[in-house]
């Protein structure tokens, strides 16, 4: 028993991201200040303290350990065990113990706030320095290397600290205390600009003043290069979409405020918060109809608009010598990686940018920016990966104690997954793998992940598709370290993802839930490309309840990139070989030179037709019958996006399009009466955004009613996921029916629904059957 007034032992445990965050000099001072004797030190496990006091104090002590923990660290327990042994005097930082290497290293992180007050302060010595930062700020891991995560394992091991930085990194007091990247004008990294401006003009303001007049400028900033202009000149945002040729995603901007991002767009407590995070992502906006004027060559055909703050020295010094905010849109050549090397900037992005803001601190892990969307209802992660990775995602209850677990994700927007001791690492954003240079980045970061985390594999997780190089990657891996290979299925993969990030338990979503899997396509475990699916079941395995009516995929990887192929395919589907006859309204919008023909052949032999389900072509073949870029696609959901734009003014008010339903177990959802409606709509002249609102109220109806008659009994969960759920008028929507049958939705939060996310749903399924507690029929014949 502790008695008051007497001196008691505690020996307290702090799991979670404790370590290179400065907890250690946090728990230093507050055990000063309440008069703690004893010491404190990191070890494998986090963060470990002996403390001897009075034990009021030590209950005030561990309190205020939580409530006033430095801002990026994450605290995921505290234990406490009582402690024998005479108490030292005073209390000290103790050396760190070995075998650190399982804590990882925590997310790259925004200017603070008392770095930034440094950088515009006249009085102190990193005033207008481009590359300060502290234990609550900076980079992390974009500059590691190696574990441990000290200096010499960064990008910064070439710069050696000057006396008064050296003064700093050692003094417990100070926010510098053991900071890796600290860094000053004395000794620090340096920025110029190519080509060099007149001898004597400052880098930045000659970067400021050509982008003032309308120049494209490449800035090397903490994850890779950006390419920036202004961003409300539209010759510029024009120019800079011509240098980047084929590019039609939306770029990004960069505000110098919220309150200036709030002139362009509306913002609510939820979105303010996440601009302001320590991972300052880009936030999906909508724009204010009342706002102030910017191109549309931001966005096409967008009703949203991505911002982000300035989160480096850099980009603060930037913004205040430029007039309003900026376009910050990766540096690369369409479908390519960001470039992150100062040699690949230059010949790279020759021809892209008019001058270069580089630096000589390298960029070792590129990280692109999180993209967030936060209008209505809770944020959800589109892209993960600066700011976010590699912090560990909490695993529900009910997977403790499985086997580590390495799961390599899918094809595209590619992520792998380490799962072990109830949590998960999902690595960033890498790309579509397609791409060579992306795959490279995947092969060094899974060694850097591995490494980071001291992970040794006993299971492999891969996709049942057996040609995805995240497939053979993960082949190869289980036998080079005798690891068992489990093959997972895409859409049962989504859906566990899903039900993991919400928090859902195996206990609870283990059987007897329902999956809404929406997305392009992914092998089925009959063989078959699946793509809009009502899956029965959980973590435990599952049946396909309920399908969208397969439709050929015309050309096949052409009609990706066509969406006309997807209408011709639906139309002759909904109407057979008299299609045209039907089809008066919509025939405009073919393209001129379209081998419709060729086209009908194929759909008549099935060559080069496979059957497919997917949710993602039924949104192209809807927006092509509206004329939306019915010729071709610069990338999967450009079609998509756009009608959702169109959509969005009428969801309050469209009716839903009827659609048919057909088996019984499965549920098939066929698509003859919208077309229908649809057509007639068109001859009648009806609004496009009224149509595009009615087709996105059709699906949802449709896929609610599919679900009721795959059994759904009242509260059975619904997981969404899927790359269409990033549409929020179909998410909001669904859910709202949902509720409103009595059901409970599931939704994604901090991993993505698109196949970002997919690695997760991936390693905890993988482990369970591993474990001997999932099914493992999920194989597609001949594999
Ligand atoms: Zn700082
Ligand atoms: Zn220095």
């Amino acid at each position: 028993m502790e008695a008051a007034g007497a001196m008691a032992g505690r020996r307290i445990r702090v799991r979670g991201l404790v370590q290179g965050v400065g907890f250690r000099p946090h728990v230093w001072r507050l055990a000063r200040m309440l008069d703690i004797a004893g010491d404190v030190a990191n070890d494998g496990e986090g963060v470990i303290i002996h403390a001897w006091g009075d034990p009021a104090a030590l209950d005030g002590f561990q309190d205020r350990l939580r409530r006033e923990a430095p801002p990026l660290a994450r605290i995921d327990a505290i234990q406490v065990f009582p402690h024998r042994g005479p108490a030292p005097r005073g209390f000290t930082i103790a050396a760190s113990a070995a075998g650190l290497a399982r804590t990882g290293i925590v997310p790259d992180a925004a200017t603070c706030p008392a770095c930034r007050a440094e950088l515009f302060d006249p009085a102190d010595r990193r005033q207008g320095y481009a590359f300060g930062n502290c234990t609550h700020c900076g980079p992390r891991l974009s500059i590691v290397s190696a574990i441990p995560y000290d200096r010499a394992n960064t990008a910064m091991a070439a710069f050696t600290l000057c006396p008064a930085c050296a003064a700093e990194y050692a003094d417990p007091a100070d926010r510098r205390f053991h900071a890796q990247p600290t860094a000053c004008p004395a000794c620090g990294p340096r920025l110029w600009l190519e080509p060099a401006p007149e001898t004597g003009v400052d880098p930045l303001d000659a970067a400021a003043a050509l982008l003032r007049a309308g120049g494209i400028v490449a800035v090397k900033g903490i994850g890779g290069f950006h390419l920036a202009c202004d961003a409300a000149d539209t010759k510029a945002v024009a120019e800079l979409r011509r240098r980047k040729a084929r590019d039609a995603k939306p770029f990004a901007v960069m505000a110098g405020s919220v309150e200036e991002v709030g002139r362009y767009c509306r913002l609510d407590d939820a979105a303010r918060a996440l601009l302001l995070s320590p991972a300052a992502p880009i936030v999906l906006l909508p724009r204010r109809p009342d706002g102030a004027p910017l191109p549309d060559g931001l966005a096409p055909d967008q009703d949203h608009l991505g911002f982000m703050l300035p989160y480096t020295p850099l980009h603060h010094l930037l913004m205040a010598r430029v007039d309003g905010p900026l376009v910050m849109t990766s540096g690369n050549r369409s479908d390519e990686p960001q470039v992150i090397t100062n040699e690949d900037a230059r010949v790279r992005l020759a021809g892209l940018a008019d001058a270069w803001l580089m630096h000589d601190r390298a960029i070792l892990n590129r990280l692109d920016d999180s993209v967030v969307a936060a209008t209505g209802g809770a944020p959800a992660l589109l892209r993960r990966a600066r700011g976010y990775a590699p912090a560990p995602l909490a695993l529900p209850s009910g997977f403790e104690g499985l086997p580590p677990t390495l799961a390599m994700g899918g094809e595209l927007k590619a992520t792998f997954c380490l799962l072990r001791e109830g949590q998960a690492i999902l690595s960033q954003h890498i790309g579509d793998l397609e791409n060579a240079a992306a795959l490279d980045d995947y092969r060094v970061l899974l060694r850097l992940y591995r490494d980071l985390f001291d992970f040794t594999p006993e299971v492999i997780a891969v996709d049942i598709h057996p040609d995805y190089l995240s497939t053979t990657l993960g082949a190869g891996l289980a036998r080079e370290c005798g690891a068992r290979l489990v093959s997972v299925g895409h859409h049962h993969a989504h859906m566990a993802a899903c039900l993991a990030d919400a928090g859902i338990g195996l206990a609870e979503g283990g059987d007897g839930a329902f999956g809404l899997i929406l997305d392009g396509l992914g092998l089925g475990p009959d063989g078959t490309l699946w793509g809009g699916e009502i899956l029965r079941g959980g973590y435990r395995g599952v049946t396909r309840a309920g399908h969208i009516a397969p439709v050929a995929l015309a050309g096949g990887a052409a009609a990706m990139r066509q969406p006309w192929r997807n209408l011709v395919a639906q139309l002759r589907q909904a109407f057979g070989e008299t299609w045209r006859d039907q089809a008066a309204p919509v025939l405009n919008h073919l393209p001129p030179a379209a081998p419709v023909a060729v086209l009908e052949r194929m759909l008549e032999t099935g060559t080069n037709a496979p059957p497919c389900s997917s949710a993602g072509r039924l949104f192209d073949a809807v927006a092509a019958a509206l004329g939306i870029h019915p010729a071709r696609i610069g990338h999967e959901a450009q079609a998509a996006m756009a009608l959702e734009a169109l959509a969005r003014p009428h969801v309050a008010t469209a009716r839903p399009y009827p659609a048919a339903f057909g088996g019984a177990d499965p549920v098939v959802v066929g698509w003859a009466p919208m077309w229908r409606a649809l057509l007639d709509d068109l001859a009648a002249g009806e609004a496009p955004g009224l149509i595009a609102a009615r087709f996105h109220l059709g699906l949802v109806e449709a896929l609610v009613q599919a679900t009721g008659r795959a059994g759904a009994g009242p509260g059975a969960l619904v997981a969404l996921s899927g790359g269409v759920l990033q549409n929020r008028i179909i998410l909001h929507e669904l859910q709202a029916r949902l509720r409103a049958a009595d059901w409970r939705p599931v939704i994604h939060g901090q991993v993505p629904a698109n196949d970002g996310g997919l690695a997760l749903g991936q390693a905890v399924l993988a482990a369970l059957i591993a474990d001997g507690r999932g099914d493992d029929r999920a194989k597609p014949p001949g594999i």
